[in-house]
């Protein structure tokens, strides 16, 4: 909610419970919830019970040949844009190289 200027409180609805409630304040961080989008990948890639997918350490690499992941995927410790831009990285050379040892590039 707002005042047309400045936001002035949040109207809210458990989701258990169907209960609303209104919340007086002045600023609002929205939070998207900590499941990752990765059930598209679901059964061929190996994930956790949680859905993110697993790497082999220190790598990008996963349990199939070619395909590399990376980012907040993968990660359930530090979801950053740092580390998912770091990752990411390490997925984009991964992937360089296995196309180079293919002669594919
Ligand atoms: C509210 C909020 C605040 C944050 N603040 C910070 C901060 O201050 N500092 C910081 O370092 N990090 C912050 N983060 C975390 C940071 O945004 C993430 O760690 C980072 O964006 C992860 O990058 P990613 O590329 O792994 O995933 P994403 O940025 O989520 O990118 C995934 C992309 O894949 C697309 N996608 C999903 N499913 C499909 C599909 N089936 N087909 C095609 N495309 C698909 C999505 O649309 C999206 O564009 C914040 C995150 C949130 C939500």
């Amino acid at each position: 909610m707002g005042d047309g200027n400045v936001v002035t409180g949040a109207r809210v609805v458990n989701n258990k419970t169907q209960e609303k409630h209104e919340i007086s304040c002045t600023g609002v961080f929205i939070a998207i919830g900590h499941t990752p989008n990765t059930k598209v990948f679901n059964p061929w890639l190996s994930m956790d019970e949680n859905g993110y997918i697993v790497n082999n350490p220190g790598s990008s690499k996963t349990n199939i040949d070619g395909v590399f992941v990376s980012g907040d995927a993968a990660d359930h410790v530090y979801r950053q844009a740092v580390t998912a831009a770091g990752t990411g990285c390490m997925a984009a050379l991964d992937a360089e190289r296995y196309l180079a040892a293919k002669g594919l590039h």
